[in-house]
Formats: structure tokens, C-alpha cells, sequence
């Protein structure tokens, strides 16, 4: 099934003369169905005026099935704008992006992920929106498609962020930036993009630097172009009129050729040339990276200069003025939400939370008092007090007044915990979906019982399926 965007968007209408689009998707041991699957979608819901080409880069996949196989379904079934590029020798997704986009002939680039479905008008909102300024980059909302089920479902609006970890997170998007004049259809303003799914003017892409060359493989260079865009005089913005299913895996299938953990040679890189004096706030939390090596990054450190960009305490300071700042860079005026003080946020439901299909409850598994405790399922008590959950208006669960449930920023695959409540979003977000399931904003996952039949009852995050094991209710 698939969900059409929202009834406002609906009413919508986008101009014809809409510059044309070149679809770039990079891919490594995908599978045949899933590749096909996005380039079905996007053949079969981008009208044809718009869609210059889809250029899909092979990066030196083993899969024999993405060989001859894919070149002869190509010419029989996709004949016309499909190019297959095959590189010699697998360059990571970042190079490989970047050798799609060279043969790319489109005004705009879309960058897709290989395993995705766009959806219906997925397309026209955002190129109307670089249209307007070429110096606009647009994302899709990232709907889920379920890696157990290839089910398409919606996901809410969120916008994107990241934590000093340099890792990626969602925050729910701030009031303020809701509600202008075209409500909830408007472009929402976003710190930093997720990665995989965006347009850009392909101009503005060269101009801008593409993306770091020697980034290897995977990670961190979404946060690079997120601040590269902001700092150097782009926008980057998120248009909620898109949409575009991407199956999220559990874990990703393949390493890296030498085994490098290229995430962190990437996130290395990254600091050095973007982040100024806020590099310690990265290695704070990752002494051992100090001294660590990254390669050359002067090419890049060029560019900076080159482009006149801002510096990075601009960025947060104009883009992204919720995130924390802890430790000498912290700002002078910096509200303080560790101990909030007299204004406590206003609480919205009080109660147990009930897990439907064990009758049973969340609790912590220690003291509720005790910091970093684990969260399991127990029988109900109505009597107890330290069964009771408050969820507030920022979001938060508190347990027993105390400690808010927490995923905590670093370590994205652990359980959630109980930690003090911080009150900067993100980590401490969670939200009641349909399916009464209990999203969480920053990993975009739901609250769910791993083993349901034991009688430990411990809890996990996990992909949003609405199954059985990810309903609760709040309940008085
Ligand atoms: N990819 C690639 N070469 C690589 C690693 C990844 O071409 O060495 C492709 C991958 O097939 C996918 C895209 O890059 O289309 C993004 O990777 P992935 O989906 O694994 O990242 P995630 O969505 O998990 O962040
Ligand atoms: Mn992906």
C-alpha cells in the first residue's frame, strides 16, 4: 500500500517549467528487487518531462545478478534514460556519488539510496523549491519501508540534527519553525540532512565542492555537506510534500574492503576542516581520536577559504542554536536545562505504561532513582508509585518524577536508559503514534519488547512495524 502525502499537500500545484532532473543511485550488493523496486518507482511516478536520466553506479558489486542480468532488464524493460556506470574497483558511496554526478547531465541531482520507493508527486516539490533559489537543498520526508516486511509506511515530520558524537539524529521540528504561511506543507528548515535521499542544483554541487574524496565507504559525509551548505551561504531544508520510502536495515550487510572503521576516518575529517575550536566537544568523547591520522585534508581546508564560509560557531549559533553546548565552548547565555528550576515543563499525561500484549508494565529495573538503570516490563502495580510515567509537554517520560527515558546519543544500538532530563530534545523525545506505538525522535525507531515469553521482558529499539510487541498506552 502506499500512503499519498497529506490532504494540504494535495491541494498543491507546481509550476510546469520545472528544471529536469538527473536520479543518481549508487549501489553496492543491493538486491535485484530492491534496485528495481527504486527504479521502478521512480520511472513510474516522475513525469517524463522532468526526468532527464537515472544513473545507476555499480560499485564493484560481487552479486552476479547485477551484471548481465541488470543490463539486459534495463535494455528490455527500462530502455531510454537508464545508464548503468560499473566502477573497476569499490570506491564507497561517497566517490561513488561523486562519479554518478560527474556523467550526470540534469540541472538538478537527486541522490537516492537503492533501496527505495518514491511516492506519488514525490518529485515536484522539490525541485519548485530549488527552482526558486539554486542554492536550496531539498530532502523528502523518509518514509519506512520495513526490511522484515518491505511494508511502506509513513513516518512523522521530523528534521535532522546530531549530537557531538557526530552522529546523526532527528529532533522533532521546533514550533517555531511551524506554521507559516503555508502551514504544514512549508519547507522546514533542518540543521542537517539524513544522507541519502536529496536535490541539489548540480551547478551548486560543483561549486560547493561535492563531497570530501577522501571520505572512504560510508558515514559522516552527510554531516560534512549538511555543514558545508549552511556555513558557505546555502540552505538546506526539508520539504514535508515529499516523500520517499527507504527500507532501513537492522544492520548494514557489507564492511569495508580492509575492514576500516571508515565512519570515524570520515567523522575525523570532517572536524578537522569544519569544526573549529567545537572539535573538542567531538574528542571529549573520543580521547583516543586525538592523535588519530586522516589523511590530507588540505584540498578541502582550500575550499573553505575559497567559498568565504562561516565560521562554525556561526552554524550553531544560527542554524542549530538547541544544540548543548557542554564544556569550555559552552555559551555564555546558554539556558540551563540540566536543573531547570521553577520552569518545569507542563505535564501532558500521567500514568502507567501499559504494554498490551504482555499486561504488563515499564519500569525500571533498579531503583528508579539510579541513573543509567535499564527499563523491563514487571506485573502492574496500581498502588506503586514508581510505575508512574509523566509524559510532558517537551516530550519527555519521566519516571517517578526522576529520570526521563533516554536513548542515549553515543551508543544509538543500546536499550534506552533512565538519565537525568536534559530538556534538549532529541534523545529524550518520544512521541504516541497511530498504532499506539512509542516513537523515538532522535533514532527514529519505536519502543519495542524483545522477548515477550521470558520473564526478563526487556526492551529494545526498533524499526516501527506496528506489530503487537510495540503497543502501549499511557493509562491514569
Ligand atoms: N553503497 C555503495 N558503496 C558502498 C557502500 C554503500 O554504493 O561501499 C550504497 C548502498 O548500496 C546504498 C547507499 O550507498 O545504495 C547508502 O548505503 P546504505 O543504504 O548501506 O546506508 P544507510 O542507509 O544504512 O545509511
Ligand atoms: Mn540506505
Amino acid at each position: 500500500m502506499c500512503r499519498t502525502p497529506g490532504m494540504p499537500c494535495k491541494k498543491k500545484s507546481y509550476p510546469v517549467d520545472l528544471p529536469v532532473a538527473s536520479v543518481v543511485i549508487c549501489f553496492y550488493n543491493e538486491a535485484f528487487s530492491a534496485l528495481l523496486r527504486t527504479v521502478h518507482s521512480v520511472v513510474d511516478r516522475t513525469p517524463a518531462h522532468l526526468l532527464h536520466e537515472v544513473i545507476l553506479v555499480d560499485d564493484n558489486s560481487d552479486f552476479d545478478d547485477l551484471k548481465g542480468e541488470l543490463d539486459d532488464y534495463v535494455q528490455k524493460y527500462l530502455p531510454g534514460k537508464i545508464k548503468v556506470i560499473r566502477n573497476t574497483k569499490r570506491e564507497g558511496l561517497i566517490r561513488g556519488r561523486m562519479i554518478g554526478a560527474a556523467q550526470a547531465t540534469g540541472e538538478v541531482l537527486v541522490f537516492l539510496d537503492s533501496h527505495c520507493e518514491v511516492n506519488v508527486m514525490w518529485l515536484q516539490p522539490l525541485l519548485a523549491v530549488i527552482h526558486g533559489d539554486p542554492h536550496t537543498v531539498v530532502c523528502p520526508v523518509i518514509d519506512i519501508i520495513s526490511a522484515d516486511t518491505l511494508a511502506y509506511s509513513s513516518s512523522p515530520v521530523v528534521r535532522g540534527g546530531f549530537n557531538w558524537g557526530l552522529h546523526f539524529k532527528w529532533d522533532l521540528v521546533p514550533l517555531a519553525e511551524l506554521g507559516g504561511a503555508d502551514g504544514a506543507t512549508a519547507p522546514i528548515r533542518s540543521p542537517t540532512m539524513a544522507g541519502g535521499l536529496f536535490a541539489m542544483n548540480r551547478q551548486y554541487f560543483n561549486e560547493l565542492g561535492q563531497y570530501d574524496s577522501g571520505m572512504d565507504i560510508w558515514g559522516g559525509e552527510n554531516l560534512e555537506i549538511s555543514f558545508r551548505i549552511w556555513m558557505c551561504g546555502g540552505k538546506l531544508f526539508i520539504i514535508p510534500c515529499s516523500r520517499v520510502g527507504h527500507i532501513f536495515r537492522k544492520r548494514r550487510p557489507y564492511g569495508s574492503p580492509e575492514g576500516q572503521d571508515t565512519m570515524t576516518h570520515n567523522s575525523l575529517r570532517l572536524a578537522h576542516v569544519w569544526l573549529d575550536e567545537y572539535k573538542e566537544q567531538y574528542f571529549s568523547l573520543r580521547p583516543d581520536l586525538k592523535t588519530k591520522s586522516y589523511g590530507n585534508i588540505s584540498e578541502r581546508v582550500e575550499l573553505r577559504k575559497r567559498l568565504g564560509c562561516q565560521s562554525f560557531r556561526w552554524y550553531l549559533d544560527h542554524v542549530y542554536p538547541e544544540m548543548q553546548i557542554p564544556g569550555p565552548n559552552a555559551r555564555p547565555q546558554q539556558p540551563i536545562f540540566i536543573n531547570r528550576g521553577p520552569k518545569r515543563p507542563r505535564v501532558l499525561q500521567r500514568g502507567r505504561l501499559y504494554h498490551f500484549q504482555t499486561n504488563k508494565c515499564l519500569v525500571a529495573q533498579g531503583r528508579p532513582s539510579q541513573k543509567g538503570s535499564l527499563v523491563v516490563l514487571k506485573a502492574c502495580d496500581y498502588r506503586d508509585p514508581t510505575q508512574i510515567w509523566i509524559y510532558n509537554e517537551e516530550h519527555e517520560l519521566v519516571l517517578n518524577n526522576l529520570l526521563c527515558l533516554d536513548m542515549s546519543e553515543t551508543r544509538s544500538s543500546d536499550p534506552p536508559r533512565l538519565m537525568k532530563c536534559h530538556g534538549s530534545g532529541g534523545s529524550q523525545q518520544w512521541t504516541f503514534g497511530k498504532n499506539n506505538w512509542l516513537y523515538q525522535v532522535s533514532v527514529g525507531q519505536c519502543l519495542s519488547v524483545v522477548d515477550t515469553l521470558g520473564p526478563k521482558g526487556s526492551v529494545a529499539m526498533a524499526i516501527c512495524d506496528g506489530s503487537s510487541s510495540q503497543q502501549w498506552h499511557l493509562e491514569g
